[in-house]
């Protein structure tokens, strides 16, 4: 989960300004003009060059993104201004052609939220040296300021989408997706996935009926979280129109999610398992990257088709970047959000839909099909309130408990805790004074008496 910005005393004394892929906050109140552009300055100083910068739909976008290009130009560097487009986009181009980049956007959040995401050369989320140094500059309110003649141009680039869904074409098999001739429904939530879905399931010859396909920050249509709730017009007009499948993209179009033919959401983890086994069988194994938190299911796979995997703590550039290092095939999170690290380091709703896509053409199966194939566990979710300056405390003494009774445990990220009938993450919010417990079984009693067994554990020691 994407970290807020927070400014209490508190937060502020620590010179915490970044979550873990960002700052988000209500536009207007603290993520102002003026703070955008210290921010942007403080960044620009530290990198230099050529910046791209690019937004979501969100009606406080123009507002935020001009003062990021003032910051930045202040600060000495080029800027080239990419419109409003998807945040994978903004991360291929400036892969492919600019020194670093900065994204307007709340993602998922409702419309008075915006946020700023900072990546690198790479187009990675920056790393926690980086949002320091970023802070530090800030904190100071000393950015470089060039003198007025060496002050660079801003311009703008609108190009970059019609390449960017080529590239995406270019890494499935179009032809087969185009014979098959799909019926898809995308509900685009009014979002950046405007500017791409459409177009490109277009161009992949779907038979094509599109939901909130009007760019509209105040989101309209729904709310731009693509859960299940928020997708009901999706939901039936998958089921009225007899179509094969419906896709909904998230606000700035770095997620995907499916709906079967029969009108069932598909979570997200089945998704990630679905695409996982596809790229194994295509490649004849790889490097799998993904969270501590994500389903057996994806372990399962891997070891069936020559796979291995590695797990990170919980956060989409973490996945990015350890798929960097270690050359990686494929990674991907719990929630559906799936990295192709040979086209963006970073979360591509464009290419996930693509894929799956893909798979139904060359399988010839329905998506229900395809997911029922997959190795089935079942999760439950809890949370319980715990004061912040307790939680390392009892995380630690969660630790030790268990490792005392002779369980497996990984501290990659909170404590996850390994039992015979399946696993137990407990993780502390980093904006909330809660713990929340995720846990993974073979039946949903078993799960639930994991996630209970977790809490029990926090409310011994806290
Ligand atoms: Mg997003």
């Amino acid at each position: 989960m994407l970290g807020y910005f927070i400014c209490n005393g508190e937060m502020m004394s620590k010179r915490r300004l970044f979550g873990t892929f960002g700052v988000r906050r209500v536009a207007n109140e603290i993520l102002d003009p003026e703070f955008a552009s210290l921010l942007a300055a403080s960044y620009g100083s530290l990198v230099g060059g050529r910046i791209a910068v690019g937004g979501d739909t969100r009606t406080s976008t123009p507002m935020i993104k001009h003062a990021i290009v003032a910051g930045l130009l202040s600060s000495g560097c080029e800027v080239v201004d990419l419109g409003i487009l998807p945040t994978p986009t903004v991360q291929y181009a400036v892969r492919k052609y600019y020194d670093g980049g900065i994204i307007i956007t709340a993602s998922h959040n409702p419309p008075k939220y915006n946020g700023i995401k900072f990546v690198d050369k790479l187009g990675i989320g920056i790393d926690r040296d980086m949002d320091l140094a970023v802070e530090e500059l800030y904190f100071n309110k000393n950015p470089k300021r060039v003198s007025w003649d060496n002050i660079k141009s801003a311009y703008n680039e609108d190009k970059i989408v019609d390449e960017y869904i080529n590239e995406v074409i270019k890494r499935v098999d179009a032809d087969a997706i185009k014979e098959a001739k799909l019926k898809v429904v995308v509900d685009c939530g009014s979002g950046a996935g405007c500017f791409t879905a459409p177009y490109l399931f277009e161009k992949l010859g779907c038979e094509l009926i599109t939901l909130n396909a009007q760019p509209d920050g105040s989101f309209p249509g729904r709310n731009p979280e693509p859960i299940e709730p928020n997708l009901q017009d999706l939901i039936k007009m998958v089921k009225e129109l007899g179509a094969d499948v419906g896709i909904a993209h998230d606000g700035d179009a770095d997620r995907t999610i499916f709906i079967d033919e029969n009108g069932y959401f598909v979570p997200g983890d089945k998704t990630f398992a679905l695409v996982e086994k596809q790229m194994l069988k295509d490649n004849n194994g790889g490097l799998i990257v993904t969270t501590v938190a994500t389903s057996t299911a994806i372990y399962d796979i891997a070891e069936e088709h020559d796979g291995k995997v590695i797990a990170t703590a919980v956060g989409d550039l973490l996945v990015a970047r350890k798929l960097h290092q270690e050359n990686g095939l494929f990674g991907g999170e719990e929630n559906g959000g799936l990295i192709f690290p040979d086209f963006v380091y970073g979360r591509d709703a464009a290419l996930s839909a693509s894929k799956v896509l893909e798979i139904m053409a060359k399988e010839k199966k329905p998506l229900s099909e395809l997911i029922n194939e997959l190795p089935n566990y079942f999760n439950e979710k809890m949370k319980i309130e715990c004061p912040d300056d307790m939680k390392e405390e009892v995380l630690k003494r969660i630790s030790d408990d268990v490792s005392t009774l002779g369980f497996k445990v990984d501290t990659t990220d909170g404590v996850k805790i390994f039992k015979e009938e399946g696993w137990v993450i407990i993780r502390p919010s980093g904006t909330e004074p809660i713990f929340r417990c995720f846990a993974e079984s073979k039946s949903q009693d078993s799960a639930k008496e994991m996630a209970k067994w977790g809490i029990s554990l926090i409310e011994k020691y806290k």
